[in-house]
């Protein structure tokens, strides 16, 4: 943990020169650094996992082993990567393109796959106008009336 400490540390003095911009961009490389940790932490379990296989398959002890401790810390270790990169993606905001949906740099102006623009979240471009639909709700509601029409044929 203290590693990761240290690079939170790292990244807020850091960040605490620049501007709020280039802060995104300093606590996305922060979130980078972290999952790199993290997978660095990850690799280590692994190895210490594969030495502890080894010595108890040469002692002869390797039938009652439990590796659920292991495997757990391995899985919580997966579990943060994953949250690292979420928080990574949101941060990096990409935009998708309107048009073919193709997820562009944050910075991009036209998409860089099918060369649309982007940009304006709005979709308000195509203004159709449905207030002026008052076509046909102005029949007055004549329903036939059973009591009034049918009575007297009779
Ligand atoms: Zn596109």
């Amino acid at each position: 943990m203290g590693a990761f400490e240290d690079v939170v540390i790292n990244a807020k003095s850091a960040a605490a020169s620049v501007g709020k911009e280039a802060g995104r961009l300093v606590d996305i490389s922060k979130l980078k650094l972290n999952a790199a940790e993290l997978q660095r932490d990850i690799s280590k379990k692994y190895e210490n996992l594969g030495k502890m296989v080894y010595d108890a398959y040469k002692s002869g002890t390797s039938d009652n082993m439990s590796f659920d401790e292991h495997i757990g810390c391995i899985d919580e270790l997966y579990k943060r990567i994953e949250e690292v990169n979420e928080r990574i993606n949101a941060l990096s905001k990409k935009s998708a393109c309107p048009k073919c949906g193709f997820k562009n740099d944050d910075k991009a102006v036209f998409c860089s796959h099918c060369g649309a623009k982007l940009g304006e979240e709005s979709q308000n471009d195509a203004t159709t106008d449905f207030s002026d639909d008052s076509f046909g709700s102005d029949l007055p509601s004549d329903e036939k009336n059973p009591d009034n029409n049918f009575s007297g044929e009779e």
